[in-house]
This record gives structure tokens, C-alpha cells and sequence, in this order.
């Protein structure tokens, strides 16, 4: 299925999760997940993926997506128009996303994975036909301007290009083509996008388009203009969008695919769990009633727990994790542990991870352009509990600490909300 996904404010369906902390009337709780491919500690956190969604933040994510582990190879092509001629040089055009692109999945995944772009055409590919003809807008559909352009891009690079040699294709859009990002963002990703046009023998299934440049206006284009494509090859390796039509309101800036203008943000430690960046012993899973102390590693060093997941459902749960502004994570302004509800049955661009806010109606303590404030400061402090529960579960999560490494210490609470404590 071609998952069509666009950036902040697009149209979307307005149905959005209820909130987190909502009591909850069922009495018995429901059957969790038993995806037996996570072994027997982990299968009740494995959300099972929802069906007849566009994008699920179920595991494991399907077969059409890009693999998200081990060496990628990233064809990426840089293509101007007949009306629209190549604005400076295509090398230039992709220094504004390499090495930094590379640098930022190394960094996220924790070397897990090895995102390799490849050029082998290192000029403008011109189009057989104009911008125009294609009749690109904001949320296009697939069908029939990008099947058209898709299939042009294959025939103008296949004297150049073996296109069974990659595993997904960056197509960075001359800037001058359409109107300006800060106008409307046309920058878009089809992914498992089975019936593609074909090239080598390949489907086409996994296409990243970039146009124009994300500039706020705030001189900081040179160091963050690239992080609208690890934002859609996001969508290459199975992630939803996580802002809706309010935009970054359900997520903040806590996840590139929730906010990708402006200074740096990692992914939630659900998005590396999902995408096979965290090893077995770095996921907690708390299925049974009771009290569990653990220690969470902040997602941006290496190694130690970095996800405990409560789940009330085969489909949701809770999920914590501690973040502190290192690694990818620059505009973290508050560190601290951070509590998100994760909903499988609720679609890409609706709200499938939704943050919670430890200080509702704040302003939050960034001053930085693109960062939902609100959501800026949304992490759990030493001293600091979250109590919430759904579908007969309670879960209480408390900050008890910090300890020498950094690390912050936790103790979480599974109950049966019905019964008291169990
Ligand atoms: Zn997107």
C-alpha cells in the first residue's frame, strides 16, 4: 500500500486518541500481545499492528518497508525540469543532506544502522517534461502526477543506474521547483509501494521526494535543513507520522517524526525498539502486576535500559524512557523521564504516540523556533510521579532519582485499576 505522508498542517482525519490518564470502566483487563518473535519477556509489549491502516506503529513492521538494520544502500538522485532548471550544482544540493543524514541514523541507531547514500549520476537529471505537467501539489496522491515522474526518474537514470543494487531512493527535488517550504511542503515518501513502477527488475517501493528548503528563517539552515529526510526515510522503514493537523501537539519535539524543522531530536525509544536499534536487554517489559525499580539510560549514550513498556492491550500501552540533550537530542531543554501512550489501532498523521505532559498548561522552557513549546518540557523530574491507567490497568511511574552515571532511577507500579493494587 502506498503510505502517502506529508509534514505539519496537511489535512488529516481530526479523530485523535483519548488522553492517556482517562479512567477507564472495564473491569477485566483485555489479552495483551503474544508476538512470539520477541521471545516470552518482551511478546506482551510487541503491540500487534492494527489492520486496514495507512502506517501502524505495530510490530513487527511488514516486509514492504526498508529493513532498518545493517548496511542500506540509499540511491539518491538529484533532478531539475524542463521549466525548472537545476538551481547551483547537484553536489551541492545533496552536501545539504550528506554526511549529515548518514551521521544521524549512525548516531540514533547506535551504529545499528548503516545508512550508505550512493550518486551515481552527479549532475542534475533532467525531466522529459515540466514541473507543471506533473501536476504536484501539497498531499498529491500517487496516482497520476508521481507514478508519471517515478517512472521518468527510472527511465532518464536506468542508462546510469542499477536500481536492484539499492534498497531505497532519495529523489532531492531542485529547490527552485514549487512554491517555498515555509509556504507549503510538498516533501513526501511512498512506501511499500508494491505496485511502483518497475526498474531492474525492482518495484520502486520505497521513494523519498525533498523539494524546496526547510529555513525558519533563523540562520540555522546550514546545520538542521537536512533533517526533513531522515524524517521521510522514516517512513521508508515503516514510522508513522506522529504530528496531525494541529500539528507537533501530540508528540512535540520529541521525535524527528513528529517535528523535523529546526534544531535536533532523536526518535522516541519506541520508533528504536520498532526499528531494531535496541537489543533485547535494553527493553523492560512489565505485563504482571507489581512494582519494578529500574535504571533508564538516556536514548542519547549507548547501552543500558532505554524503553519500559506497560501494556493494558494487545494494541497500547505506556511506554518511559529518559531523555537528556545529548546525541541527536539538542533541543532537549528539561532531561528527564518521559511518559508516552502508544496506540497501534490509530493511524499516521492522527496521533498514534501521544506525549505526556508533566506540566500541562505550561509554556514550557524552549525559545527555540519549531519546538512545540507546551511539549518542551513534558519530562518526569526526580521526585515527580505519573499516574495513569487504561482499560482496567494502572500504571504509576516514579522518578525516584538520578545517579552518578546519569542514569535515572524508576519505580513503576502495574495495577488492576478495579482492585487496588495486585
Ligand atoms: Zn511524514
Amino acid at each position: 500500500m502506498a503510505a502517502v505522508v506529508t509534514l505539519a498542517t496537511a489535512a488529516a482525519p481530526a479523530a485523535v486518541p483519548g488522553p492517556p490518564s482517562a479512567p477507564a470502566p472495564p473491569v477485566r483487563a483485555p489479552a495483551l500481545s503474544a508476538n512470539p518473535a520477541y521471545g516470552a519477556a518482551l511478546a506482551p509489549c510487541a503491540l500487534a499492528p492494527a489492520k486496514g491502516l495507512q502506517m501502524t506503529e505495530g510490530l513487527p513492521t511488514g516486509h514492504g518497508y526498508v529493513r532498518s538494520t545493517g548496511t542500506v544502500k540509499a540511491l539518491t538522485l538529484m533532478i531539475d525540469f524542463p521549466d525548472v532548471k537545476g538551481q547551483g550544482t547537484a553536489r551541492k544540493r545533496y552536501a545539504e543532506f550528506f554526511p549529515q543524514t548518514s551521521r544521524w541514523f549512525k548516531r540514533s541507531s547506535y551504529g545499528r544502522l548503516k545508512y550508505r547514500p550512493a550518486t551515481p549520476v552527479n549532475h542534475w537529471l533532467r525531466m522529459p517534461h515540466t514541473f507543471r505537467s506533473y501536476g504536484i501539489k501539497r498531499g498529491s496522491p500517487f496516482e497520476p502526477g508521481y507514478r508519471k515522474l517515478v517512472a521518468d526518474i527510472a527511465k532518464a537514470a536506468d542508462p546510469h543506474v542499477d536500481f536492484s543494487r539499492y534498497d531505497l531512493v532519495n529523489v532531492l527535488v531542485t529547490p527552485n521547483a514549487g512554491p517555498s517550504a515555509a509556504r507549503a511542503v510538498l516533501s513526501v515518501t511512498y512506501a511499500d509501494n508494491q505496485h511502483a513502477p518497475i526498474a531492474d527488475g525492482v518495484p520502486l517501493a520505497n521513494v523519498s521526494f525533498v523539494y524546496s528548503r526547510q529555513d525558519d528563517g533563523s540562520g540555522t539552515l546550514a546545520q538542521t535543513g537536512y533533517r526533513v529526510l531522515p524524517h521521510e526515510n522514516g517512513h521508508v522503514f515503516g514510522l508513522p507520522d506522529l504530528y496531525t493537523r494541529r500539528g507537533g501537539d501530540s508528540a512535540g519535539h520529541w521525535d524527528v517524526m513528529s517535528e523535523d524543522w529546526g534544531v535536533g531530536n532523536d526518535l522516541l525509544a519506541w520508533h528504536k525498539w520498532k526499528l531494531g536499534w535496541l537489543g533485547t536487554g535494553q527493553v523492560e517489559c512489565i505485563a504482571r502486576p507489581g512494582i519494578t525499580r529500574r535504571a533508564l539510560s538516556p536514548l542519547g549514550r549507548r547501552g543500558g535500559t532505554k524503553l519500559i513498556f506497560v501494556p493494558v492491550s494487545k494494541y497500547a500501552g505506556y511506554a518511559v524512557e529518559a531523555r537528556t540533550n545529548k546525541g541527536n537530542d539538542e533541543a532537549v531543554c528539561k532531561s528527564g523521564v518521559l511518559v508516552s501512550w502508544v496506540d497501534t489501532r490509530i493511524d499516521s498523521g492522527q496521533g498514534p504516540i501521544t506525549v505526556v505532559d508533566s506540566t500541562p498548561g505550561s509554556s514550557g522552557c524552549t525559545d527555540e523556533h519549531n519546538v512545540h513549546p507546551g511539549l518542551s518540557d513534558a519530562v518526569f523530574t526526580p521526585g515527580k510521579t505519573f499516574t495513569g491507567g487504561a482499560q482496567g490497568t494502572g500504571v504509576r511511574v516514579r522518578v525516584t532519582g538520578r545517579d552518578a552515571r546519569g542514569d535515572y532511577r524508576v519505580e513503576i507500579t502495574r495495577y488492576a485499576s478495579g482492585g487496588g493494587q495486585g
